[in-house]
Order: structure tokens, then sequence, then C-alpha cells
């Protein structure tokens, strides 16, 4: 299934970084426009990433930045 830009303007926002200290892309190690960033919730189970509220709570590992192109790579729906 193919994620739209729907499901990914939907992915909760963090916006704790800095001008010294970018978020960097959890695939290809780029430093992303925070504004921009996608971020994806990890399970510890799979090691996979995933769209929000489809892992589990007691198997998430928390929620990793990535630039768009990547997120739509590697994002899951299903569990
Ligand atoms: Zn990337």
């Amino acid at each position: 299934m193919t994620i739209t830009k729907q499901q990914l303007d939907a992915q909760p926002k963090f916006n704790n970084s800095t001008d010294e200290d970018p978020y960097t892309c959890a695939c290809c190690g780029k430093v992303l426009n925070t504004a921009k960033a996608v971020w994806l919730e990890q399970s510890h189970v799979t090691n996979k990433f995933y769209l929000k509220d489809v892992v589990p709570e007691q198997d998430s590992q928390g929620y990793f930045a990535f630039g768009i192109t990547c997120a739509k790579k590697v994002a899951l729906t299903v569990y």
C-alpha cells in the first residue's frame, strides 16, 4: 500500500532540534528540515518503522525522524 501525503501529514510533530543539533534522517543520515521531518514509530520487536497508532505501546521504541522520500519508502501501515 502506498503511503499518502495525508498520512505523512498526520504523523506527530516534534520540534526540539536547534541549528547546532539538527535532526538527521534515520534512513539515510541526511540533515532534515525540521518543519518537514516525518516522524515514524519504531517497533523493537520487528525493528521496522510504522505510521502512528500502528505499533502496540509495549513494542514501541519511540519516534524517529525521516525525510519525506525515505519515510514513504520505509513506513508500514500494518503491524
Ligand atoms: Zn533519508
